[in-house]
């Protein structure tokens, strides 16, 4: 069995910089985010069974799903939001335990925004919560994305709370420095986990 490592941390946090460098590690990193979009591929039966429900304009000419069209759809309507994520959900949830149980490095990552939130920390041996302050978090979001800072808020205020989520820890990540302190303390985790996997395997 794969060893599973979860990483989460708010919008912002510094959860793409952390995989980054697990991956330069040669670390296999499963993004449910990445998932979310695999599993409404042209040809998948999620694509098939949303294509049956909204009707066919729910696609592009390409075939792809069409997202603004199916967030306007779910927008505003509990009823159909429901369906849609009693559908989603389960198929991403299978499709993370497939790809975890492929993954070839001694350890894997699984990184989610809110793996606390929806529960996929019971398929990681350990979780790691990357943390900065509130006010990093926004600063850096707004920067990236160059999104209003308002918007940015109402994703926090859908996530778990700072506190809530360091509760939740095994390991923490402290990334209110600079990119290379992030680096060193991932490479130091790097080092615990490999020894965590020999562990395991005798
Ligand atoms: P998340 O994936 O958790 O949303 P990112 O890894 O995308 O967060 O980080 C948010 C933004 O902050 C990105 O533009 C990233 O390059 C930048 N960033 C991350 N860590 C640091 C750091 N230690 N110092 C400066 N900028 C950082």
């Amino acid at each position: 069995m794969t060893y599973v490592v979860g990483l989460t941390g708010g919008i912002g946090s510094g959860k793409s910089a952390t995989t980054a460098q697990f991956e330069t590690l040669g670390i296999t990193v499963i993004d449910a985010d990445i998932v979310a979009r695999q599993v409404v591929m042209p040809g998948t039966p999620c694509l098939k069974a949303i294509a049956e429900h909204f009707g066919p304009q729910i696609l592009s000419q390409e075939g792809q799903l069409d997202r603004k069209a199916l967030r306007q759809k779910v927008f505003s309507n509990p009823e159909e939001k429901n369906w849609l994520n009693e559908l989603l959900h389960p198929a991403i949830r299978q499709e993370i335990l497939t790809q975890l149980e492929q993954a070839q490095s001694p350890y894997a990552i699984l990184s989610a925004p809110l793996l606390l939130e929806n529960g996929l920390e019971q398929y990681c041996q350990r979780v790691i919560v990357v943390d900065v302050p509130e006010t990093t978090q926004i600063e850096r979001t707004v920067q990236r994305d160059d999104s209003p800072r308002t918007e940015v808020e109402a994703i926090m205020a859908a996530q778990l709370s700072r506190e809530k989520r360091l509760e939740k820890a095994d390991d923490v990540l402290h990334n209110d420095g600079s990119l290379e302190m992030l680096q060193k303390q991932v490479n130091d985790l790097h080092q615990r986990y490999l020894a965590a996997t020999v562990a395991q395997e005798k």
